[in-house]
């Protein structure tokens, strides 16, 4: 693991006789994920060449490489320009949901930015919530302004991907959703676990055919795959981006079956209560661990 900032501006010192290194590395890397996209392939090739450096210097890199045991991971995206998260977009999800039929458009909803959380981060539980819910999706990151993208070009807009947690409150979305509209069922504090990393597009293709897996307490509760979504992340691209979308935006996909709001009521609820760990995983991408505490 290694700090790019300490990295890059080693390199530059170093490789490049740079005489304002840090000043330089702060300037072509940003301060945070979203300024970083924000640079572009500027700041990926920077990137790239402070971990070169950090990887050819182990003992070297004054203070670049960093123990994992010794860091507590924040969301790679910890505060999103905008987090739009498809609902009702896999088939088996809208008929544990029983709703009649999926939509003909693609179809979100709105998480406020400020309920991103960290990958290792407790979800606090709203004493107000009675019905907790979870959400396994995969968190597509969106790396270059764009407008009225085409589905063919859609993939050249994504910076890279996360695993995410779409945590919601069933029953104040219930009673939200008798006005057509909700808002607050999926925003409370820590609504949105995002992360371990933000893995760059290059290293995953084809991320369509990813498999998607939660489990409550170490028990299987989601096990699906993104191969069926309704509306592919293609599609959402290019539907979504034609109100705009910008470095660190995030689109979540939606989610498959295995909510608790989906379980047949003669079963024992599934809903979550304080003290249970949630784990969700995106194949390829990484997992998510979040304890659910009392607010
Ligand atoms: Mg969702």
């Amino acid at each position: 693991m290694v700090d790019l900032h300490t990295a890059y501006a080693s390199h530059l010192r170093e490789v490049e006789a740079n005489p304002s290194a840090l000043e330089r590395a702060q300037v072509t890397l940003g301060r945070d994920m979203v300024e970083f996209l924000k640079r572009g392939d500027k700041a990926l090739e920077a990137a790239r060449k402070a971990l070169a450096y950090a990887s050819g210097n182990p003992s070297g890199g004054a203070g670049a490489i960093l123990d994992p045991k010794e860091i507590r991971l924040m969301s790679p995206v910890p505060r999103p320009g905008a987090l739009v998260s498809a609902g009702k977009n896999f088939s088996d999800h809208v008929a544990e949901m029983a709703s009649k039929k999926g939509p003909s458009s693609p179809v979100a909803f709105l998480k406020l930015p400020g309920t991103v959380i960290g990958p290792e981060d407790d979800i606090p539980y709203p004493p107000e919530v009675k019905n907790l819910d979870y959400e396994v999706e995969l968190a597509i990151i969106i790396g270059k302004a764009c407008i009225d993208v085409s589905q063919d070009d859609a993939f050249d807009y994504i910076a890279g991907y996360a695993a995410f947690n779409d945590i919601s409150a069933r029953d104040i979305i219930r009673s939200e959703n008798k006005t057509g509209i909700h808002l607050m069922g999926k925003s409370f504090p820590g609504f949105a676990p995002m992360g371990p990393y933000l893995v760059t597009a290059d290293e995953i293709p084809d991320p369509q055919n990813l498999k998607l897996k939660l489990s409550v307490n170490g028990e299987t509760r989601q096990d699906s795959n993104l191969s069926y979504m309704i509306f592919k992340i293609r599609e959402m691209i290019a539907y979504w981006s034609q109100m705009g979308l910008n470095p660190g935006d995030v689109l979540t996909t939606g989610t498959p079956r295995g909510v608790a709001a989906g379980r047949k009521p003669d079963q024992p609820p599934w809903w979550l209560k304080p003290g249970d760990l949630v784990e969700a995983e995106v194949e390829k991408v990484g997992r998510l661990h979040n304890r659910i505490v009392a607010e």
